[in-house]
């Protein structure tokens, strides 16, 4: 049944700033989801055989979120394993034999191991042991992450079952043990971090029933957020994402990106581009380069700032040698698969960027580097040449940029966020969230990249953190749009509202001027933060209202 929407500001993507057909008026949607045809105000719609009226609302592609962990997410949502900063080891003890109790974490056989998320050490003193997650359940394998999920603590009994036991050892700095002097010096304390953790958590029987159950929590919520389409990535996943599609319950198109521990794995696709229904897909792996900038491990060219002047000089952490990262780059991409970089550090982009040259990934492969936090000049422009796409979260800036500042060493502060450096050197520049890193709320990061505040929402008098890297509404649209949809060879059927595309869209509701007018976001881009999203749609079918 084809469906006409009219009436409304129906963003162009594409156009020239301040031209004033930056709109169509209405949209025709055919039986196969897609825009037959769309015009302006002084074009007659044609009939239809269900007719729309959008009240003058703004009307934007839906939004591609380039760089997301949608299982975290899922996790995160779920009030029942989310530990949210509990204030010391008694509340944080506390918390969890709440979770145990609750009967949406009951145990069963499939389903033995109990995870939780969120945890910070700095409001519990120290780092959790496997003795404080003993005090909480000695009987129930139990894993409990930290906030940036790069570390994670387990119980004694989950220590036991990835192989950990009172004569164990451990020599890598990535393991945790007691400290000299402790009655158990030098035996693991439940502690894991980076690819150790990864490691531990791979030994984890089948949680694949409650990934799934996560997976779709997240989705749906991006669909309410005017999500039409994600890049996502999750570590052992691959499975479970293929049984949803399988099952029709995919609301909308993933572009699934592996991670290389799974790409040398198992819990993988065979081949490179291999598709389950017209919603799942997987043409990429994702290599980690570097750690992070919160707990100083992305990996710089210049020390980090010394707190106290006896500190010795900190780089950060790059995970690989350039020959190590060089072989793993060449591995992947003679798979045949997409190559995508974490690279947070500008000396870890270095890496990756001379990984790449080295073995002569071609532009149309269309490499990512994710987050891209830190990039000289000379980076920008050798990534440019090897059609690099840059996957940034915007959204860094209002939340991070403060504290970042005052880490880096001053020649590099010049170099954070360069989006507006990264597009004026023709590099396409894909919007995300990097969930749960930030809420992926795509509008929140369209208005951070737009106006780049320097402290987060409420705060009394942000200014603009780098004025010089702020850009326009329509390639900030872009970004989280059509730019978006390139990370996944996806720009010609996704991310615009022209004819032969999927109409996918979102509608706003913005708010009003006191002539009762809706504001115009484009003028007055602060008012995104007041917008919601009223509907979702794809491939033609209303998937969301904010009203039912
Ligand atoms: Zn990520």
């Amino acid at each position: 049944m084809s469906v006409l929407l009219h009436n409304g500001k129906i963003w162009r993507s594409g156009l020239k700033e301040g031209k004033d057909d930056r709109f169509y008026d209405w949209i025709l949607i055919n039986d196969a989801g897609l825009i037959e045809d769309c015009g302006g105000k002084g074009h007659r719609p044609p009939e239809a055989a269900r007719t729309i009226d959008l009240g003058k609302k703004w009307v934007l592609p839906g939004f591609h979120d380039s760089h997301i962990h949608i299982l975290w997410h899922g996790n995160f949502l779920a009030d029942h394993v989310n530990l949210k900063c509990p204030n010391s080891m008694a509340e944080f003890k506390e918390k969890l034999k709440m979770f145990l109790e609750d009967p949406s974490n009951a145990s069963s056989d499939e389903i033995s191991w109990f995870v939780a998320y969120g945890f910070e050490q700095g409001p519990l003193g120290r780092y959790p042991t496997n003795t404080d997650l003993d005090e909480v359940s000695a009987d129930r394998p139990m894993v409990v992450y930290h906030t940036c999920l790069h570390v994670g603590v387990l119980n004694t009994l989950a220590l036991r079952m990835v192989g950990f036991d009172e004569n164990s050892r451990p020599k890598d700095d990535k393991i945790g043990v007691y400290p000299s002097g402790h009655e158990m010096e030098g035996r693991p304390n439940g502690l894991f971090k980076e690819s150790a953790l990864a490691g531990v958590m791979s030994k984890i029987p089948s949680l694949r029933e409650r990934n799934k159950k996560s997976i779709l929590s997240a989705l749906n919520d991006c669909v309410r957020l005017g999500i039409t389409s994600v890049h996502c990535l999750d570590a052992n996943c691959w499975e479970a994402y293929v049984e949803l599609a399988n099952e029709n319950k995919l609301p909308i198109q993933c572009f699934f990106s592996t991670f290389h521990d799974d790409f040398v794995g198992t819990n993988r696709p065979k081949v490179a581009g291999e598709t389950h229904g017209p919603l799942l897909k997987c043409s990429c792996v994702k290599i980690f380069t570097d750690g992070a900038l919160g707990s100083d491990t992305a990996a710089l060219s210049m020390p980090y700032k010394k707190t106290d002047p006896g500190q010795e000089d900190n780089f950060g952490i790059l995970f690989y040698s350039q020959e190590e990262l060089t072989k793993m780059v060449k591995e992947v991409d003679k798979c045949g698969f997409q190559l995508e970089m974490h690279v947070i550090g500008d000396k870890a982009a270095e890496f990756a960027v001379t990984a790449l040259e080295k073995c002569r990934v071609t532009p149309d492969k269309r490499p990512i580097l994710v987050h891209c936090q830190i990039l000289t000049h000379d980076l920008v422009r050798r990534m440019s040449k090897l059609g690099v796409i840059a996957a940034v979260q915007p959204q860094n800036v209002p939340l991070d940029a403060r504290w970042v500042r005052d880490k880096l060493p001053e020649k590099l502060q010049e170099c954070m966020y360069p989006y507006k450096t990264l597009l004026n050197n023709g590099v396409v520049c894909a919007g995300s969230s990097d969930s749960p890193a930030y809420y992926p709320n795509s509008l929140v990061g369209i208005h951070d990249v737009i106006l780049q505040p320097d402290a987060p929402q409420g705060s009394t008098s942000p200014g603009c953190f780098q004025p010089k890297e702020k850009v326009t509404f329509q390639q900030a649209i872009d970004m989280y749009t059509s730019e978006a949809a390139k990370t996944d060879f996806a720009e010609n059927f996704l991310g615009k509202l022209e004819i032969g595309y999927y109409a996918n869209f979102v509608v706003l509701e913005t708010p009003k001027e006191n002539d009762g007018e809706f504001v115009d976001i484009s003028e007055k881009p602060e008012s995104l933060l007041d917008t919601k999203v009223a509907e979702t749609w794809a491939r033609g079918k209303k998937i969301f209202d904010a009203t039912e």
